[in-house]
């Protein structure tokens, strides 16, 4: 009698259900890999055979409904990395499997379908001629795609225009129909443009990684954006991609993905699927169908596809590696990027990190020797390195959020017809809305945070919790009609941009201007027209995007990084000054960076400016190392919430007492806290946590799974929530 084991999707962290096999099922299908419907306390749900045992040893098993594959839907290496993941970040592996398979697929949805022709769409010539339409209400959408069409010549995939518009096929068909566009073959050679000559130490990285191509060799490609980290990709994958070989390539923003889409395109000839949270969910399964069976030669997506199976693996891309956004901060915290890293290994391929600004994880990785290092020092062409000055504010008499020379500066590059770009990472139109008599502060009353005041819609709104009110006339505690904004945001930048530069055409970029791909295209095509003058934005502006005709970045304040409880707030900021100032004079204009702080004396901002990027993450390791604080030593963090700070206090002082009494503790692991969590109130729960550090990693797997398993045991409490982060990005 066979005995399944299945993996069901319910907050159990190791913890597998045995059942019998359904009635009538061939042995051959009885495979790890294969989803059933099983019973489940009074409910049903889908669950993953993981083992197939000859014995239980609970009595009374209960029957599973029914097999849903006739081979199994999970190959055996993606099973291991879930099973691998599960216990590395300690998380359940049902849960697990559900989070990151396409979704519906833990539903029991049927993956017996054709995969449809992967085509691209683009203009016929007469859709070319359709300028200005005035269609009605009803067809905007059309003129929608119309327009994006219309701008990108070799076209665009269903994938990639679902991001502007949900759902565009209906769509493509009425357009189809007109006569406006037609479906290529994503794979016509016709369109494929050829490879550049490329730079010696361009050469160097894709000779040393093909010479390497049959084992494990992680390499960090540090390159100064604009040095031709894309091209190197490119290259590789024209040589590694033979005989159905298949790469994936990580990128960290959806936004992000129909730019590297359309450059993968042009120049390879290979069948590309893009996967990201935002296709639809048939999409989805197809793209990971596709890629499962070998069908699909590149795979291009987001966090989430690092999890998309591989027939014939040969190389993995992770480009900008230092991006936060490769850590999932919810549910599931897995590291895309470290994930990936241990595919590779898993498949015995090469995995190259990109950046212009690594994580001090990677460069660490390299100096341990675990990681390959390549350099590209210089821009590729002819382009130049921008130069940096640092404005002291201290010095200003007025308190504009301007400094005098930054608005000469401003006012010179806007004479000589050449675009600015200023860079504050704040959004809204103030942080803080006080009153002037009775100094009362508008507060969020479910989050430990000051309402953040938006004047296009004139109302308070909590950045942490969405929590929106209308703007109180009086003060709720005097009475008094002296509200005020004070600070500033990017809106109330603007509005003082306006008046200072009145002839000057600014464009407002962040998340509340430009909330989706379709936003940022229009914008973004409007900026390479040069019909913008200054950009103004946030972190938005920092990523991958070129601006070829921006010659002068201003960073409005350079500061909120280096005071920062958070340990890897200095890093942070370092790269985004960088990553922004790497937007500028990437054509034949040298660009300017003009940093305003008030401490233009810290040696981290000068070692930065001064000596470079890879100077300061020398220094600022040292620091790590210092602090013991990652990358030296390893961090877990576990963090409880309740409706009262005592009861989440309570569940870490009793976790913290388990611990030390758990078989696998140790003196090298140090347990800190627990300590109220430094936003303690978050949507009207209180938060606190409990730090785990150590430097030995090796003894951190068995100690952390029996404490889970007794933690597990022990959750009699009621009303607590509480996780595991496994290598955190944040102590928030
Ligand atoms: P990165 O990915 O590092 O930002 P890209 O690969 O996008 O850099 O290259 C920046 C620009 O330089 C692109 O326009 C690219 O076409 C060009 N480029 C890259 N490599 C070369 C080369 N070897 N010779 C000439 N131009 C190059
Ligand atoms: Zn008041
Ligand atoms: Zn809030």
């Amino acid at each position: 009698m066979s005995i399944l084991q299945v993996a069901v999707p319910v907050p159990l962290f190791d913890r597998l259900f045995d059942y019998k096999p359904p009635p009538h099922t061939p042995i051959i299908q009885l495979q790890p890999g294969v989803r059933v419907r099983v019973p489940f306390g009074a409910r049903e749900c889908v669950g993953v055979i993981i083992a197939v045992k000859t014995h239980s040893e609970y009595p009374d098993l209960k029957t599973a409904y029914e097999c849903l594959d006739a081979i199994p839907l999970i190959p055996k290496y993606l099973l291991d990395m879930y099973l691998w993941a599960s216990q590395y970040y300690c998380y359940p592996l049902g849960q697990l499997i559900a989070a990151t398979l396409p979704p519906r697929m833990m539903a029991g949805a049927s993956t017996q379908i054709e995969l449809p022709p992967d085509v691209l769409w683009c203009l016929t010539s007469e859709g070319r001629q359709q300028a200005n339409l005035s269609l009605p209400e009803t067809q905007q959408r059309l003129e929608m795609l119309l327009k994006i069409l219309q701008k990108t010549p070799i076209g665009h995939c269903e994938a990639t225009l679902a991001l502007a518009l949900p759902n565009p096929r209906p769509t493509l068909r009425a357009l189809q129909r007109r006569g406006w566009i037609a479906p290529l073959p994503t794979q016509s050679p016709t369109m494929i443009q050829p490879p550049l000559p490329l730079n010696s130490a361009q050469q160097l990285v894709v000779t040393t990684i093909c010479n390497n191509a049959q084992q494990f060799y992680p390499c960090l490609l540090d390159g100064v954006t604009g040095s031709g980290k894309t091209e190197v990709y490119l290259q590789l994958l024209q040589y590694l991609l033979r005989d159905g070989r298949q790469a994936l390539v990580l990128v960290p923003e959806i936004n992000l993905t129909p730019q590297m889409v359309a450059r993968f395109r042009q120049r390879l000839p290979f069948a590309l699927v893009i996967l990201h949270s935002q296709l639809p969910d048939q999409t989805r399964l197809h793209a990971w169908l596709a890629a499962r069976d070998g069908q699909a030669t590149v795979v291009i997506g987001t966090r989430s596809a690092v999890w998309t199976p591989l027939a014939k693996p040969a190389l993995i891309v992770v480009d900008e590696e230092h991006d936060p956004a490769y850590k999932q901060q919810d549910s599931f915290r897995y590291s895309a990027r470290d994930v990936a890293v241990w595919r590779a290994r898993q498949a015995n391929i090469p995995i190259i990190l990109g950046s212009a600004t690594p994580s001090l994880d990677s460069l660490y990785n390299t100096k341990q020797q675990r990681y390959h290092y390549f350099h590209l020092p210089e821009r590729a062409g002819n382009a130049l390195h921008p130069s940096y000055r640092l404005i002291d504010m201290r010095t200003q008499a007025r308190r504009s959020p301007f400094s005098p020379e930054l608005q000469k500066a401003i006012h010179h590059h806007l004479q000589e017809k050449q675009q600015v770009l200023l860079f504050y990472n704040r959004r809204g139109y103030a942080p803080t809305f006080m009153c002037y008599s009775c100094a009362w502060i508008a507060d969020c009353p479910r989050c430990d945070a000051h309402l953040v005041y938006h004047d296009l819609m004139d109302e308070l709104r909590c950045h942490h919790c969405n929590y929106v009110q209308n703007l109180p006339k009086y003060c709720p505690s005097c009475q008094s009609q002296a509200l005020h904004p004070i600070g500033h945001g990017t809106e109330r930048l603007e509005e003082q941009l306006q008046h200072l530069f009145p002839n000057a055409r600014i464009a407002r970029i962040d998340s509340d201007t430009t909330p989706s791909f379709h936003n940022m295209n229009e914008l973004l095509t409007q900026i390479h027209a040069q019909e913008i003058d200054i950009l103004l934005g946030t972190q938005m502006l920092a990523k991958g995007h070129h601006f070829p005709y921006v010659t002068l970045v201003g960073i409005i304040n350079a500061d909120s990084g280096l005071f920062s409880v958070d340990f890897r707030a200095t890093e942070r900021m370092a790269q985004l000054l960088i990553q922004v100032s790497g937007r500028a004079g990437r054509e034949a204009l040298p660009g300017l960076v003009l940093i305003q702080t008030y401490h233009p004396e810290h040696p981290l901002l000068q070692c930065l400016i001064r000596e470079g990027y890879g100077a300061f993450a020398e220094s600022a390791l040292i620091e790590r190392f210092n602090a013991e604080l990652p990358p030296y030593f390893r961090l877990v963090l576990l963090r409880a919430e309740a409706k009262l700070l005592d009861k989440a206090l309570d569940f870490l002082i009793r976790a913290k007492i388990i611990a030390e009494q758990s078989p696998n503790f140790n003196a090298d692991i140090r347990l800190l806290g627990p300590v109220p969590a430094p936003m303690m109130k978050r949507q009207n729960r209180y938060r606190a946590q409990l730090l785990i550090q150590t430097q030995n990693r090796r003894l951190l797997p068995r100690f952390l799974h029996d404490w889970l398993l007794l933690l597990q045991q022990n959750q009699k409490m009621s009303g607590i929530r509480w996780s595991l982060d496994v290598d955190p990005l944040d102590l928030m």
